[in-house]
């Protein structure tokens, strides 16, 4: 799904990890220490980790927001390119996968960055609406299950603040997308989604080509 960029020639996709990604070790090590997993594909590319390390501190982001954390390696990617005072609202329901983020995160030094939800997202994000937080976040990013997009991307449009950014992982699906013989309900729900986004005025959009496909979503 995203272990590496769709479509690039092994020869290419290994130039581009020397040459283009600069993986910090504790990253790497994590990135080792799910590799046996069977769902180990779900974590998102070294080279995907590499654009968050240079778009985040772009666009100054403080206060962050990540729907399907898996392992951890997103959120450290991002723990470790936001400011000391920044701030991650990390949300999954497996306790089981995050524990081993848990322990890379305390190694790396940010886990007073990240606040860890445990619980059905949608539930988490209503909360957080309730509780006062529209508004307020500069990042978010939405990697669960890909049924919930539409529901994610809803609630965190009104969780960035005007000016904040969303990115949205997995939007080519392995090129599904563009198969009209697929029919599987993940493949469906990205299909609708992308179309949900592309017609969303209220955004201006970029769809990236990088890992498994990654649409930014800029709130206006
Ligand atoms: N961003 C991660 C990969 C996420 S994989 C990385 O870089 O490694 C997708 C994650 O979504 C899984 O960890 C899964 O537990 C979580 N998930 C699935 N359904 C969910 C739901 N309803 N609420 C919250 N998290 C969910
Ligand atoms: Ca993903």
């Amino acid at each position: 799904m995203s272990s590496q960029t769709l479509g690039l020639a092994p020869q290419l996709q290994q130039y581009l990890l020397e040459f283009g990604v600069r993986e910090p070790e504790v990253l790497g090590r994590l990135r080792i220490r799910t590799a046996p997993l069977p769902d180990a594909r779900m974590q998102i590319s070294p080279e995907h980790g590499q654009f968050f390390r240079l778009l985040l501190p772009l666009i100054g982001a403080i206060r962050c927001l990540e729907i399907g954390v898996f392992t951890g390696y997103s959120t450290l990617a991002t723990a470790l390119a936001i400011p000391s005072h920044g701030t991650i609202t990390a949300c999954d329901i497996s306790r089981e996968w995050t524990d081993i983020g848990r322990e890379f995160w305390r190694e790396a030094g940010v886990e007073q960055k990240i606040d860890l939800r445990l619980g059905p997202a949608l539930e988490t994000l209503d909360r957080l609406i309730a509780d006062g937080a529209a508004d307020s976040y500069d990042f978010a990013f939405i990697d669960a299950d890909k049924e919930n997009y539409a529901g994610y991307y809803d609630r965190a449009f009104r969780l960035v603040r005007p000016g904040g950014l969303i990115a949205i992982d997995n939007t080519l699906w392995s090129g599904q997308v563009a198969n009209p013989d697929d029919q599987d309900p993940s493949t469906v729900a990205i299909r609708q989604f992308n179309q949900l986004v592309a017609a969303d005025t209220r955004v201006e959009i970029s769809m990236l080509p990088l890992g498994d496909g990654v649409t930014l979503a800029r709130k206006l």
